[in-house]
């Protein structure tokens, strides 16, 4: 096989993918044609190809960049493999998810608008009327979908000779799931007793319920934080996260191959996101400002990713910069993204006064993400795992482990709808504990106020500079030689009074 041309192939599919993402969302373009991308390059994810990468990365035995890259160009081929094998069945859930409509009381609710109205709808009653319509529609009308999403992933493992899909996930990644499950279980039962207690307040404080009444239909109110909404005014929106960029000595306006798409179009997706289209030289961070808590938080998520893929060395090989482990732009995009809850921050930026109860909030509703998370992986091992028995068992194990690890009654209807691609749950996990560890190694030397400071800046753009060269407990081990444990964030929640 020609590695060199099978490298270059690569490159211009992800560039050609993503350039089709970025047109479709940011409402450049209606139609959202892959299918002709996948076609004009075929080669990368036939079964000889997939094969040829695995053997050179068999065969690469000694710890260096050249493994590495064998690794990543592995993942790749074999993610491309089972999206050859999955996306009909993707394309036909996109497709009836979007037609589909809920019939709540006399109204009719698009399925995907349905979390949304749920968010902003302040009747408890009616909260559970829209959750009841949902998980019926995702059960009776879209589960064979999802069923049959699993079902070729699944065979696509065997196809390959894995075990397991959770097995070939954790050999083309190199994670390990199940110590990370293991820490992750561990933080579950560390945090059992204080979880409630941090939340309590907060639900009485913003939804007038305690935390035994709390139901999986409050979930969207509670995180929507309708009455911080005065705090992240639409207006101030882009201007704080381009001063906050400017306090570490980055002036976005003048960024070469750095797009700040604010402009407003009909069908343009309502959610910023970051589309890397060349890293780096072609980046777009794509904004169309609403306001709210969680406007913010989505736009300095997703303007860390864009700063690390805009950051990244041009010299850097295909794999560095755009393969690799995605918990590492994931970190960056999650200390940026937290900085909408850092008091510091609150004050300097947006001059809140007293942002006590912004941070409370942001407290809890990052404890229930974590468990959240932290539930899941344990789920997903099991649904993706050698040993994994029976649908209704499965479906049973999703509500009983997301159950117990939320402290609500969990419906089993989303067990296979509720599931991340390729264990990318994982990604999340590791980098919300070396955001911590970051983060606070941020805190240690340049002070409270860090984002202030261009030395700051320097520390981080030497980060970004390396793309996903490194993984996760690597990086971690380079910047303090710390060892990468989920339990980090235990430390990190403060749960002492
Ligand atoms: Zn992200």
């Amino acid at each position: 096989m020609d590695l060199d041309a099978y490298r270059h192939n690569a490159e211009s599919f992800i560039t050609e993918l993503m350039r089709e993402y970025y047109r479709h969302y940011a409402g450049l373009k209606d139609s959202f044609e892959i299918e002709a991308i996948y076609a004009a390059h075929e080669g990368l994810f036939r079964r000889d190809s997939v094969e040829a990468v695995r053997e050179l990365d068999a065969r690469i035995t000694e710890d260096g960049d050249e493994r590495r890259r064998a690794r990543m160009l592995l993942d790749f081929a074999v993610e491309g493999y089972v999206g050859e094998a999955t996306k009909a069945v993707e394309e036909e859930l996109a497709r009836a998810e979007a037609a589909l409509a809920i019939e709540v009381g006399d109204d009719r609710i698009g399925f995907r608008e349905a979390p949304v109205v749920q968010a902003n709808e302040a009747d408890p009653g009616r909260r559970a009327e829209i959750e009841r319509a949902l998980l019926t529609a995702t059960d009776e009308l879209l589960g064979s979908h999802y069923r049959e999403r699993i079902e070729r992933q699944h065979a696509c493992a065997t196809e390959l000779g894995w075990p397991s899909y959770a097995d070939m996930c954790e050999h083309c990644k190199g994670i390990d799931l199940h110590a990370l499950a293991g820490q992750t279980a561990a933080f579950t039962r560390d945090s059992a007793a204080s979880y409630p207690r941090v939340l309590e307040p907060e639900l009485r404080r913003t939804l007038g319920i305690g935390f035994r009444e709390l139901r999986r239909a409050d979930l969207p109110r509670f995180f929507r934080a309708a009455e911080q909404d005065g705090h992240f005014p639409a207006a101030k929106l882009t201007n704080s996260f381009a001063d906050t960029m400017r306090g570490l000595g980055i002036d976005v306006s003048a960024q070469g191959g750095v797009t700040f798409d604010i402009g407003s179009r009909p069908n343009k997706s309502p959610r910023a996101f970051c589309a890397p289209v060349r890293v780096p030289g072609e980046v777009y961070l794509v904004v169309s400002p609403i306001g709210g808590r969680d406007d913010y938080a989505t736009l300095f998520h997703e303007g860390g990713h864009t700063e690390h893929s805009a950051n990244v060395d041009p010299g850097l090989p295909f794999e560095f910069r755009r393969l690799g482990d995605n918990s590492i732009s994931e970190t960056y995009a999650f200390l940026i993204q937290h900085l909408v809850e850092d008091p510091e921050w609150l004050s300097q930026r947006l001059g809140v006064q007293d942002p006590s109860d912004l941070v409370a909030h942001a407290k809890a509703q990052r404890f229930v993400y974590l468990r959240r998370y932290s539930g899941k992986i344990a789920y997903e091992l099991d649904l993706h795992g050698a040993g994994a028995n029976g649908w209704g068992t499965l479906a049973d194990r999703y509500a009983e482990l997301l159950g117990t690890a939320l402290g609500i009654e969990w419906p089993t209807e989303t067990f296979l709808a509720d599931v991340d691609e390729g264990f990318y749950c994982a990604c999340y996990l590791r980098a919300w504990a070396l955001e911590t560890h970051l983060r606070s190694y941020l805190r240690e030397q340049f002070g409270p106020a860090w984002f202030e400071s261009r030395e700051a800046g320097e520390v981080l753009r030497g980060l970004w500079h390396d793309g996903q060269r490194a993984d996760a407990e690597e990086l971690l081990g380079e910047l303090t030689g710390a060892r990468l444990d989920f339990g980090v964030v235990l430390t990190d929640l403060d749960l002492s009074d």
